[in-house]
């Protein structure tokens, strides 16, 4: 069985540095109001996803296992 990441964004802590969407453009962009959402919500696992989160400077970004829920990154 394959595992599949969910990344969530937490639009309320988001403050649009834009760098998850920078260092990972495929799996994140900026909305109109300069907040980051994910492009797709359940992903492969992709260490730059888990880079995305481990840099965010709010931890706003969370990846957690879809089938089980554990929380992946950040720790
Ligand atoms: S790195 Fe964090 S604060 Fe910056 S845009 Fe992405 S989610 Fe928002």
């Amino acid at each position: 069985m394959n595992t599949t990441w969910d990344i969530r964004v937490d639009r309320s802590l988001c403050i649009g540095s834009g760098m998850c969407a920078a260092s990972s453009p495929a799996h994140f962009e900026l909305g109109e109001d300069h907040k980051s959402h994910p492009r797709a919500d359940v992903v492969d696992p992709d260490d730059e996803v888990l880079d995305a989160a481990l840099n965010c400077p709010v931890e706003a970004i969370t990846v957690s296992d879809h089938a089980t829920g554990t929380v992946i990154a950040p720790e």
